[in-house]
C-alpha cells in the first residue's frame, strides 16, 4: 500500500516537472545552434525581473524572448509588437558569448522595460522609447543601467522588424 502511494507520488512529481520544464523552454525560440546553457541564468534574472515587476506593480506580465542572429550589428536586443500583436523581446544571439553578463544585467531589464510599456499601451517613438516613465520602469523592475541616452539598441525597431520579417 505504502509503496504504490510512493509510486503514485513520484508519478506526480515526474509529470509536475515535465511540465514545468516545457514551460520553461516554451517561453524561450531560438535557433538551432543556440547553445542551451545560457538558458537558465537567462531565466534565473528573468524571475528576478518578474518578482520586482510584482512588487512594484502589483503584477506579472511574461514576455516571449526571441533569441536570433539575425538581428544586424551592435544591437544587442529590442522590444516590439510581432505580427499578431503580441508584445516580444528579441535579444542578439550573436553578442551572447563576449556579452551574456552584459545582457543580464543591463539589457534584459531594459528591454523587459520597453516590453511592459508597449503592452501597457504606452507607445512613444520620441527618444527612441527612452521616455523618463521609460527610466521609472527600467529601475523598478531592477536595471542597473537605466539611461535614457543611449545608443545602442530600438530605436530602428522599425526597420528591425520587417529584417525579422515578424
Ligand atoms: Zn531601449
Amino acid at each position: 500500500m505504502k509503496k504504490s502511494l510512493e509510486r503514485i507520488f513520484l508519478g506526480i512529481v515526474l509529470f509536475a516537472s515535465a511540465i514545468l520544464g516545457y514551460n520553461y523552454y516554451s517561453e524561450y525560440r531560438f535557433e538551432e545552434n543556440f547553445d542551451k546553457r545560457y538558458l537558465p541564468p537567462l531565466h534565473k534574472k528573468e524571475q528576478e525581473i518578474l518578482r520586482n515587476m510584482q512588487r512594484s506593480f502589483g503584477y506579472t506580465v511574461r514576455f516571449p524572448i526571441v533569441i536570433t542572429e539575425k538581428i544586424p550589428g551592435r544591437i544587442y536586443g529590442f522590444a516590439t509588437f510581432n505580427k499578431k500583436g503580441h508584445v516580444v523581446i528579441y535579444l542578439n544571439k550573436r553578442v551572447f558569448k563576449e556579452s551574456f553578463d552584459y545582457i543580464l544585467d543591463d539589457v534584459l531589464a531594459h528591454e523587459y522595460a520597453h516590453a511592459l510599456l508597449l503592452s501597457r499601451g504606452y507607445i512613444n517613438d520620441a527618444e527612441g522609447g527612452h521616455t523618463p516613465l521609460w527610466q521609472r520602469t527600467c529601475k523598478a523592475l531592477g536595471g542597473l543601467h537605466c539611461e535614457r541616452y543611449v545608443d545602442r539598441d530600438d530605436v530602428v525597431s522599425r526597420k528591425l522588424r520587417k529584417i525579422l520579417g515578424e
